[in-house]
């Protein structure tokens, strides 16, 4: 829900980043404030997964110039187990796998280190277990997968659920969700979408990467962003959604400023 007067919790200014000799982030602006949904569209090598890997610290990038500020706070100075501490959470395109590593001990640990930072206790085997088959039945997931390596032998649309229960555990300030859509069926979109909106507070925020705009149809963002060649290059409402859906992203090519895109130049 937007409302003008409410804190900023992100606040990306002119942020340009490279990997080896390419630069893939061209001068990224984007405020957001609590209680705000973030749609950031835009077709494929826009920079979309760039932004969101930089947000949570990834080291391939390196960032050039610009800012993150994160409740106030230069973000780009912290480890990325930091910010993961302090309410940053993402939700990767491509979710890995982690064989040997117990998915209900990932999250155990992952959520302690978590409340540590917010001053609570942290939790034994027991009281985990108590908190996760709570937390497991908003992404309609079944408990078994807890047993299972984190993600080993999952499905597309297994790992999202799992990202999703990671969230709902992790209870993040700015969840960033990258491609959340890709590979679900439209039952899973519908149980993964219902997780987000229930995780969605008054003082959090979420940022839903997305190609297609169909997950808008389960979330509504109160902001849509068209990425292009590293850039935002435009804003505006849910209706701008629809429309990218109606016109794809051709007219891109046609907008003076546009051209000279990531793979050539
Ligand atoms: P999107 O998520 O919008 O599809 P990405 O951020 O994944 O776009 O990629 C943007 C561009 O940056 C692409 O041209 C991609 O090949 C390049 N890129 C991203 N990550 C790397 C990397 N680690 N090494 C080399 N090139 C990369
Ligand atoms: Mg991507």
């Amino acid at each position: 829900m937007i409302r003008q007067d409410a804190k900023v919790i992100l606040d990306i200014v002119d942020l340009h980043a490279r990997v080896e000799d390419q630069t893939i982030l061209n001068g990224v602006n984007l405020k957001v404030r609590a209680g705000e949904i973030h749609a950031v569209m835009g077709r494929n090598g826009s920079g979309k997964s760039t932004l969101s890997k930089i947000i949570a610290g990834h080291p391939a990038y390196d960032v050039t110039s610009g800012t993150i500020y994160f409740q106030g706070e230069n973000l780009l100075a912290m480890e990325p187990e930091e910010r993961a501490r302090v309410g940053i959470f993402l939700g990767f395109q491509y979710p890995i796998e982690i064989p040997g590593v117990s998915n209900l001990e990932f999250l155990r640990v992952s959520t302690n280190a978590r409340r540590t930072q917010l001053g609570l206790e942290e939790l034994d085997t027991f009281e985990f277990e108590d908190l996760v088959n709570e937390r497991i039945k908003l992404v309609q997931m079944d408990p078994i997968f807890l047993n299972r390596s984190v993600n080993e032998g999952f499905s597309g649309g297994e790992k999202k659920r799992n990202e999703i229960l990671q969230m709902a555990l992790l209870e993040p300030i700015v969840a960033i969700l990258d491609e959340t859509d890709s590979g679900l069926d439209i039952d899973a979109l519908r149980i993964v979408s219902s997780g987000v909106n229930q995780l969605a507070k008054p003082n959090t925020a979420t940022i839903l990467i997305t190609h297609y705009q169909r997950l808008l149809n389960e979330i509504t963002p109160d902001y849509v962003h068209v990425m292009n060649a590293g850039r935002i290059i435009r804003t505006g409402g849910k209706k701008l959604a629809l429309e990218l859906e109606k016109s794809g992203y051709e007219w891109l090519d046609a907008e003076p400023g546009n051209q000279g895109g990531l793979n050539h130049g």
